[in-house]
């Protein structure tokens, strides 16, 4: 039998080859599959690890699955450990520090756990948009083709993927124009989808799916094959015509669960105010619901916007029947609390000022009549 120390090597290297052997009883090196066991162990000494570091999003991340693919291929050991939330990126008592660490980041808020994960890993190599480093895959030697590896989010089950890269607009606070360049088409649906018995779930993350030339052939294989698809990042409302707002009326759009029906643009400015509804009108007239329409609202990045002119666009959108969602540039309590107030539903039947002067919380607005806790505390 082997010694406890032999044990807990083989426990790391082998878990499910040990069970079966000290289940047996049988004595260390006298078994058959013991020599598989110790060709096992000196395979895996020679194993380069890699850790991967998912520090936002919901989504699976892309750049991150190909990451495993290339060095599951090389037959590297590859472990992919999510960060945020309450789970600390700082390894475990005894853990063996990984030959590579990659880690990606989608968005700016971000920033504190990218300077922890370079104050832990400093060779780590960090991209994602959410970065401030114009790195690429090819620019670490990993393809952007080919095999995506969906192991390390088991729960995941829908097909993730890009139909066209780049964006015809060049907006100030984005990175897609520098990072992504002109539009191009990259993937069919086929091609995106992992094929049975998976579901015929979708999450497309362009980020012009309308600039794409062969945006009608990608609409035709969506309703050819009756897939559901989230637009993750939104279609541009500003370029819909009558022709591209029938196409979306005509497909299975749905929210990141699959669940409900909603269709997501953006109002960044507010210049943009009549291209925008016209855009969204067109859909309604296909047969959008407005109901299923959700505007991402950006806030705070035009230095001279003020609180009335978000509640404008607020209020704009509520009138047309559309869910406003406020996406603020920098992470303010004011801002914060204008997400809030929008996405709570709390603005249907509160004025902003009354929010604002109770601190931004609901909870501290007193019903008609009385002191809300705010003026109590005398603020
Ligand atoms: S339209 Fe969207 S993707 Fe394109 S540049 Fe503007 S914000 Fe970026």
């Amino acid at each position: 039998m082997c010694d406890l120390s032999e044990r807990a090597t083989l426990w790391v290297i082998d878990a499910h080859s040990l069970v079966t052997a000290v289940a047996a009883g049988v004595a260390w090196g006298r078994h058959p599959l013991h020599v598989k066991l110790a060709a096992v162990i000196s395979l895996g000494a020679s194993m380069p690890s890699v850790l991967l570091l998912h520090l936002d999003g919901r989504m699976p991340n892309l750049a991150l699955m190909r990451i495993a693919h290339h060095h599951r291929a090389r037959g590297d050991q590859v472990r992919l450990q999510r960060i945020g939330r309450g789970r600390p990126i700082q390894p475990t008592l005894g853990e063996p520090t990984p030959d590579h660490v990659y880690a990606s980041a989608i968005f700016k808020f971000s920033k504190p756990l990218i300077e922890m994960v370079r104050r832990e890993y400093p060779d780590a190599i960090i991209g994602g948009t959410g970065t401030d480093v114009a790195r690429t895959l090819e620019g670490v030697g990993i393809a952007t083709e080919g095999t995506i590896d969906y192991s390390d989010y088991s729960d995941y089950t829908a097909s993730l993927g890009f139909t066209q890269r780049g964006c015809r607009l060049r907006c100030g606070f984005c990175v897609v124009p520098t990072k992504e360049g002109a539009v191009r088409g990259a993937h069919t649906i086929a091609e995106i989808w992992r094929g049975d018995p998976w579901p015929r779930d979708i999450h497309l993350l362009d980020n012009d799916f309308f600039g794409q030339e062969h945006w009608r052939d990608r609409i035709d294989e969506l309703r050819a094959g009756g897939f559901r698809v989230n637009f993750n990042q939104g279609i541009n409302a500003r370029f819909l015509t009558d022709e591209s707002a029938a196409a979306i009326a005509s497909v299975k759009y749905r929210n990141v669960n699959m669940r409900d029906r909603r269709i997501y643009t953006a109002w960044d400015n507010a210049r943009d105010e009549a291209r925008l509804f016209l855009g969204l009108e067109a859909l309604v007239r296909h047969g959008v619901k407005r109901s299923h329409i959700v505007v991402y609202l950006l806030v705070g990045y035009d230095p001279a916007e003020t609180a009335a002119d978000r509640d404008d666009r607020r209020s704009k959108l509520r009138a047309f029947g559309a869910t406003p969602y406020p996406m603020p540039y920098v992470r303010t309590r004011e801002l914060m609390g204008f997400q809030r107030f929008c996405v709570r539903n709390i603005d249907k039947s509160v004025r902003w000022s009354d929010f604002a002067r109770a601190g931004y919380y609901a909870e501290n607005i007193a019903p008609a009549g009385q002191s809300s806790l705010f003026e109590v505390a005398g603020a």
